[in-house]
C-alpha cells in the first residue's frame, strides 16, 4: 500500500499528492523530519514552508521507498545551491576570518535548501542497503555528506534535487 506525504502544521505539501505516493513507514519518517525543519526554520500553522516532490522512476521509487524532493519555500534546490555557492565564493575573498564566518553563518540561517539538506541528514532515518551508502543524496552530498564520497555522474544527478529513501 502506498500512500501520499501529508502537509503538517509547519509545512505545506505543494505538489500533486501522486508525485509523492510512498510506504507508511516514509510517509511518517518525512512528515517527522519535515515538521521539525518547518518549526526551526520559524514557520506555523499560518505559515507554512512549501514542499514540492517530483516522481521518480528507478530503483527505491518502484515501491514508493524513495521520494525526490526539488523545491522548498518556493525555490528549486538547483537555485538553492547556486545562492549557496556565491556565497561561499564572496565568503572565500573576505581575508577576515570572523567576517568570513558571520558571512557563512548569515547564509547558513536563510538558505532554506541547504537547511533542508541538513535537517534530512541529522534527523532523519534514512535507508542504507549492505554495501550501499546511506541514501540521502542532492547537491550538497559532497561537501556535507554522509557519502562525501559521490561519484561525479551521481552528484550531477542529484544537482537539483534531494533524494531520500527507507
Ligand atoms: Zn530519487
Amino acid at each position: 500500500m502506498r500512500i501520499p506525504v501529508r502537509s503538517g502544521r509547519t509545512f505545506r505539501v505543494d505538489s500533486p499528492a501522486d508525485h509523492a505516493l510512498v510506504t507508511l513507514d516514509l510517509a511518517r519518517e518525512l512528515e517527522r523530519v519535515l515538521e521539525k525543519f518547518g518549526m526551526d526554520t520559524g514557520n506555523n500553522d499560518r505559515f507554512r514552508v512549501g514542499i514540492f516532490f517530483k516522481p521518480g522512476i528507478f530503483g527505491h521509487h518502484k515501491v514508493g521507498r524513495a521520494v525526490d524532493i526539488y523545491a522548498v519555500g518556493g525555490l528549486g534546490l538547483d537555485k538553492w545551491k547556486r545562492l549557496w555557492d556565491e556565497a561561499r565564493h564572496r565568503c572565500s575573498c573576505i581575508p577576515n576570518l570572523a567576517e568570513r564566518r558571520a558571512m557563512l553563518e548569515h547564509e547558513q540561517e536563510r538558505n532554506m535548501g541547504w537547511r533542508l539538506y541538513k535537517a534530512l541528514q541529522t534527523c532523519g532515518e534514512w535507508s542504507k542497503p549492505i554495501g550501499y551508502p546511506i541514501q540521502l543524496f542532492g547537491p550538497w552530498t559532497r561537501s556535507e555528506g554522509p557519502w562525501k564520497q559521490i561519484s561525479n555522474f551521481l552528484l550531477k544527478a542529484h544537482r537539483d534535487h534531494i533524494h531520500v529513501a527507507k
